[in-house]
């Protein structure tokens, strides 16, 4: 009786520890006060937890609360270097990589011209090329995980890649990637990992609108990433923008994608996206164009907010630009949607670069605290 009785109590810290740790993961820094009051726990088991968790060297004091009067509160948050997780993005020509800090901050990173094949040689290449990267920085006791994010629709259970078109493959074993690593391996779709960069544990119900080469997004309910029947969910990229309109890599015409990827802005890689974006205000066609493409992606924002009625992040490439061009959206977006009285539902990405690679990172850390 009293073992069972004791077995409870331990429980029940064990799920406030986890609640607490998943709070500061996703929070960044805060109070010990505002944790008990966001999480509803009472104030000594705060800080019997805390008291536990600093012990243990996961929890450390980063200053203090402006003072509204009275003692200050000291600020808390997670402990940077307690651990690191290594974020990898494969795209067809390139891979990015990030290691990344358990305060979610990118410790380093490196993109490098990286075609991709098929063949073991490849993966045995990739493997060194991420092990390199990550060797001199990080004592590897301390690195959770390798995250590895992909263009396509990915059956992380079965570790497949089921279908991609920018790699131009089906059903493609991931197995052998993941056996080159002594590390556990995670591998997630680029979309739904650019949405594991911007702790949707904490945004609850959000879409993510990744405005890559390929358009591509990513639809998390009660902070949980949402993938449908077959893995597909979120694919707004095929959604039919214009019925009749321009061809899509698809097959079909008048998909979002040909309307709002990056690749209409850098006319299919012939320029970078970076070169379209400073030639605004000097070159009239590239400000009718652009003019358009926030046209046809206001048109895109109003059909996923009439679906799913949460806020909208704006990322992938294009996304990282958007912040200046804010207001502009806004009244274009205002002119199809009569049902929002504003678009404070529109929200830029946290991550402009490597997004992807961060989130599959990210989610080594959400993954240990869950499982504390
Ligand atoms: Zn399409």
């Amino acid at each position: 009786m009293k073992q069972s009785t004791e077995k409870k109590s331990i429980e029940k810290r064990n799920i406030a520890k986890c609640k607490i740790l998943d709070f500061m993961l996703n929070q960044g820094s805060t109070t010990k006060a505002d944790i008990a009051k966001q999480l509803n726990l009472s104030m000594p088991t705060v800080l019997s937890n805390i008291g536990e968790l600093t012990e243990k060297g996961l929890v450390m004091e980063v200053g203090e609360m402006e003072s509204t009067g009275g003692r200050k509160a000291r600020r808390i948050s997670l402990k940077e270097d307690y651990y690191y997780a290594v974020g990898v993005d494969i795209t067809a020509h390139h891979i990015g990589m990030v290691l990344v800090n358990f305060g979610g901050k990118i410790i380093q990173q490196q993109r490098v011209r990286f075609d991709f094949q098929t063949d073991i040689a490849y993966c045995r290449q990739l493997a060194a090329q991420i092990q390199e990267f990550y060797k001199d920085i990080a004592a590897e006791e301390k690195i959770l995980g390798i995250g590895i994010s992909l263009p396509g629709i990915i059956n992380e259970k079965e570790r497949v890649l089921v279908k991609s078109h920018a790699l131009q493959l089906e059903n493609y074993s991931l197995k052998m990637i993941e056996q080159l690593f002594s590390l556990p391996v995670y591998f997630e779709n680029d979309a739904n990992a650019a949405m594991l960069a911007e702790n949707p544990r904490q945004l609850g119900d959000v879409v993510y609108l990744s405005l890559n080469n390929t358009l591509g997004g990513a639809v998390c309910i009660d902070g949980r990433l949402f993938s449908g029947q077959n893995c597909k969910a979120g694919e707004f990229g095929h959604m039919i923008l214009l019925p009749g309109g321009k061809q899509c890599y698809c097959g079909k015409e008048g998909c979002a994608d040909a309307y709002c990827a990056a690749s209409v802005l850098s006319d299919n890689g012939k320029r970078s996206l970076d070169t379209f974006m400073q030639m605004l205000g000097t070159d009239a066609d590239a400000d009718r164009q652009w003019e358009e493409y926030l046209e046809n992606l206001a048109m895109l924002i109003s059909n996923v907010r009439m679906i799913f009625d949460t806020d909208i992040i704006l990322g992938g490439d294009v996304g990282g630009y958007l912040e200046k061009y804010m207001m502009e959206l806004a009244e274009k977006v205002m002119k199809y949607n009569q049902f929002d009285k504003d678009v404070s539902y529109l929200k830029n990405c946290s991550y402009q670069k490597e997004a992807s690679a961060v989130g599959v990172a990210k989610h080594f850390f959400q993954l240990y605290v869950n499982q504390i």
